[in-house]
């Protein structure tokens, strides 16, 4: 390498240096799978190709540059090679993920365990990798200008390489999301930032960070309602996954999306924001006492949610976990998961199409009892990018649709109808669960909410997917379905108006932080935590 002649190098170049070599030597795990991953898709663009060392040697640039400061930045430099190489060749050779839990099971490993990795092949793999050129860059003389100068070089540097990260973006953002959300776990293969950030991680829980007291809220809750009938409640709440509410036909949506639900008397609430813009915010905001503005990841996993105080209630809590898991809303009820690995028509080895769910609950239903009921469905909805794959081949009504995973190469029109399909196909699952409970009315004033978690953009202004941060989120992303279907029995269980239930539907302004206090109302449970100006329905009930 050039600067081997050299002794002497300017901090800057030195660092660009790096960059290059931590990209194209120590990211070797990093890159054996992206030429895996662009060998398998049907058709790549070369410029995307082209860009993606640009990318990576441009990020690691801003964050080497960052972290070289005068007189610390050899010994960061040194120690940053040494450990690098190693992690290369233990997720190379043995496909060691560096996670928090690795980072524990490193300090806890004793000597006798460490010498069990030295063999040949490691030790030269490190003395080439790590050792030379850490012991290179240790006789290297780093140069720096004037304190002035060399932070006007910085600035150049940073913005430079920022520029041209934005510049990739313009042209192939969709190209690194597609193939970033279908290799979820490419981020873990990228070298130092990874095992860097899993490394601080343990260090701040392990060491810094106090876990916060659990948080009891709603110790008073209990059922109170009128019994009017003596028929007990049962309610079915289903938390879809990516559906956004423009697309919905009873939304005005001008496609035949709800053709299952459409003559089924369900009530769609028209305008309705979502708590985040990705599952692990929305789905414990929606179901936390915090609003979307209050919402802290921290405190919400720390306390009673929703289902806890519905259960203190009295009330027979259960959930079906179809989504690839419930961000813990569902831990302390019971709860039955839908594999993958499962096999069956509906299952292909990564997801089950929600059809899966429809069996299980109606045994679920089956159950004799006389103690109220909610029971949460969390489908997978309309999870991208593999839209196709939620839905079997006979709902795929909305024809030519996009049956691949890199999206950016299906038309617009494709697209939308691949997504579409899944809504439709959504609302079938709805529709039969719904049948489900008018059978049962007999025995239970029976009822049926449902909402997303959040939307999903489909190219609109150039985006794809969903999880911009809030403030930036296009309303694609943010407008969620929510649709309601109360039997008669359960209207009149909880004192409700249905003409003023379809006029709040139509006309009220929604969101999230509304489920909370409208299911404690609608299932007749009194708590000094209700707050009655946050339940939907509160200004239909009589009394
Ligand atoms: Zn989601």
């Amino acid at each position: 390498m050039v600067f081997f002649l050299r002794p002497s190098m300017s901090s800057r170049r030195l660092v660009l240096l790096l960059s290059v070599y931590f990209f194209f030597v120590l990211n070797l795990p990093l890159l054996a799978r992206l030429v895996d991953i662009l060998e398998q898709q049907a058709s790549v663009k070369l410029g995307f190709v082209l860009s993606i060392p640009v990318f990576f040697i441009a990020s690691l640039n801003v964050l080497f540059t960052l972290v070289a400061v005068k007189y610390l930045e050899k010994g960061i430099f040194v120690l940053l090679l040494l450990l690098s190489s190693l992690v290369s060749y233990a997720m190379f050779q043995y496909g060691v993920v560096f996670d928090r839990n690795m980072m524990a099971n490193i300090m806890q490993t004793h000597q006798g365990e460490a010498r069990s990795y030295l063999n040949a092949a490691s030790l030269l793999w490190f003395g080439l990798t790590g050792l030379l050129p850490a012991l290179l860059l240790a006789r290297v003389r780093i140069e720096h200008g004037g304190l002035v100068k060399d932070l006007l070089w910085k600035g150049v540097s940073v913005l430079g390489s920022l520029a041209a990260i934005a510049l990739i973006a313009l042209f192939y953002y969709k190209d690194y999301a597609s193939v970033g959300r279908n290799h979820n776990y490419l981020k873990q293969l990228i070298i130092p930032t990874y095992y860097l950030s899993s490394a601080g991680g343990y260090v701040n829980q392990t060491y810094l960070k106090e876990e916060l007291p659990w948080r009891t809220l709603g110790e008073d809750a209990r059922v109170e309602r009128p019994r009017h009938n003596g028929k007990p409640n049962l309610l079915v709440l289903l938390v879809g996954e990516t559906a956004r509410g423009m697309n919905f036909e009873l939304n005005g949506y001008p496609r035949e999306t709800n053709a299952f639900t459409q003559r089924q008397g369900v009530v769609s609430f028209q305008s309705v924001s979502a708590c985040g813009t990705a599952t692990a915010v929305a789905v414990p905001c929606m179901f936390s006492r915090q609003s979307r503005v209050e919402y802290d990841a921290e405190r919400t996993e720390r306390q009673d949610n929703l289902l806890d105080i519905m259960q203190r209630a009295g009330i027979d809590v259960g959930w079906f976990e179809n989504d690839g898991g419930c961000k813990g809303v569902c831990e302390r009820v019971p709860t039955q998961a839908f594999r993958p690995e499962d096999v069956g028509p509906l299952c292909d080895g990564d997801y089950c199409q929600d059809g899966v769910m429809l069996e299980p609950l109606r045994q679920a239903l089956d159950q004799p009892g006389q103690q109220d009921r909610v029971l949460v469905l969390h489908m997978v909805g309309s999870h991208g990018p593999t839209y196709y794959q939620r839905y079997p081949a006979k709902f795929a009504h909305f024809t030519p649709d996009c049956q691949r995973s890199d999206i950016q190469n299906c038309s617009a029109r494709e697209l939308v109808n691949t997504y579409d399909n899944t809504i439709y196909y959504s609302d079938y699952i709805i529709s039969q669960v719904l049948n489900e409970l008018k059978q049962r009315q007999d025995n239970w004033n029976t009822g049926l909410v449902y909402l997303s978690d959040h939307g999903e953009s489909l190219g609109e202004s150039g985006l794809y997917l969903h999880g911009m941060p809030y403030a930036l989120a296009p309303v694609e992303q943010t407008r969620v379905p929510l649709l309601m279907w109360l039997s008669d029995g359960l209207s009149q269980e909880a004192k409700l108006d249905s003409q003023c239930v379809q006029r709040q539907a139509k006309e009220g302004d929604f969101s999230h932080d509304n489920l909370f206090d409208s299911m404690l109302g609608l299932m007749g449970i009194k708590t000094a935590l209700y707050q009655p100006a946050l339940d939907m329905l509160a200004p239909c009930r009589a009394g």
